[in-house]
């Protein structure tokens, strides 16, 4: 593997992507339109008049004044988005690092019911990066395997409460898997957990959902079935040339796709006992998370704070050196979410380079 370039130029792109309201707001409710997506690179939060946002900057009367906030990001994807496009805009572009031998991560990040699984997973019907990655992964191993060969292996795990579970396990050990840092070869080994070698695309898509039903759900008050894991696919590939007598060279990657907990703060849900601590150390991987991409696209990223999370631990070799990552922040365009989503637009302008 390579060495962690010391000049880091860490390479973290920020996506926004812009739910669609799942039925039209109707005539007596409040829900209205909190976002205008300007082009691909500009929203507008807030805006006065949503479908006035590039025009004019008026405040409807007798009303409150209208934040009117506008974020640029790397990409924004409107509420009219395909699964393929913003797999296209967003996890595509990884594919050729990772067959050269550097990891990759992408995630999603935003409140609970704002798209994210919908954007990782999908349905069968409608899939999402994944399995649009696996297709487009498995396409360029048979296009090369003249020439190389190639080992590819899967796990799923979700870290939930700062324990971490094997998601594909049919009999999971009721205790934490342990982390090991393996820092000679540049990787985190997960101790026990379990390794799966999928035969073509439909196979990963199985072991997804199969995945998702064991992830831990519990109910909170924001939401009635919320996911409070962070769910972490990653993709091993092992690859090597063909050809005899040379010296063989071998490139090891690994691509993680995350669908992290839904980010609402613990505070905004009048959580107790349990759902309190869960709040606490969603927030904790989360922050922990945000940290270490700050650090990583300061000026000078020397000590990046890996060890203060799961989850930060488990991506050491993944995010920073010569890693590619991006983000795919989920937004609903109602008002409804008001105040998550402009949290975690804050979040994700935070993520972009400081
Ligand atoms: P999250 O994982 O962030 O909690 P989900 O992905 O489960 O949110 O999305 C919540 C609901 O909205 C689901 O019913 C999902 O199918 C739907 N949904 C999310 N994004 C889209 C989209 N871009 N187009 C259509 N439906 C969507
Ligand atoms: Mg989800």
């Amino acid at each position: 593997p390579p060495p962690p370039s010391s000049s880091a130029q860490s390479a973290i792109a920020v996506a926004v992507r812009v739910r669609p309201f799942l039925a039209p707001p109707a005539e007596q409710s409040n829900e209205k339109r909190v976002i205008t997506v300007v082009d691909e690179q500009v929203l507008v939060f807030d805006p006065a008049d949503p479908s006035q946002a590039n025009r004019r900057r008026t405040y409807t009367h007798g009303s409150r004044r209208h934040k009117e906030i506008r974020y640029g990001f790397d990409r924004v994807f409107n509420e009219a988005a395909t699964q393929q496009e913003v797999y296209e805009g967003t996890a595509k572009p990884l594919l050729d690092g990772v067959l050269n031998g550097f990891n990759a991560t992408v995630f999603a990040y935003g409140a609970t019911g704002c798209g994210k699984t919908h954007t990782i997973t999908g349905t069968t019907k409608d899939p999402g990066i994944i399995w649009l990655t696996m297709r487009e992964l498995f396409e360029r191993i048979n296009a090369a395997s003249a020439e190389q060969t190639f080992e590819t292996t899967v796990s799923y795990l979700e870290v939930y409460n700062e324990a971490i579970r094997d998601l594909l396990d049919a009999s999971p050990s009721p205790e934490s898997l342990d982390l090991r840092e393996d820092d000679g070869n540049a990787r985190v080994v997960v101790a026990g957990l379990s390794e799966h070698k999928p035969k073509n695309v439909d196979h990963v898509m199985r072991l997804l959902i199969e995945g998702n039903n064991q992830r831990t759900r519990a109910s909170t008050e924001a939401n009635a079935v919320s996911s409070r894991s962070h769910a972490v696919l990653q993709i091993h590939v092992r690859q090597q040339d063909r050809a005899v007598g040379v010296k063989s060279n071998v490139k090891l990657a690994t691509l993680s796709i995350i669908d992290l907990a839904g980010s609402e703060r613990a505070s905004n849900t009048k959580n107790q006992g349990q759902r309190l601590i869960e709040g606490a150390n969603i927030n904790r991987s989360l922050l922990a998370l945000g940290n270490c991409i700050n650090a990583l696209c300061s000026d000078r990223p020397n000590h990046i704070p890996y060890r203060d999370s799961k989850l930060t631990r488990l991506l050491k070799y993944s995010l920073g050196g010569n890693c590619r990552v991006v983000m795919i922040t989920a937004v609903s365009a109602s008002s409804q979410h008001y105040d998550e989503t402009h949290n975690t637009l804050k979040y994700a302008n935070r993520a972009k380079n400081i």
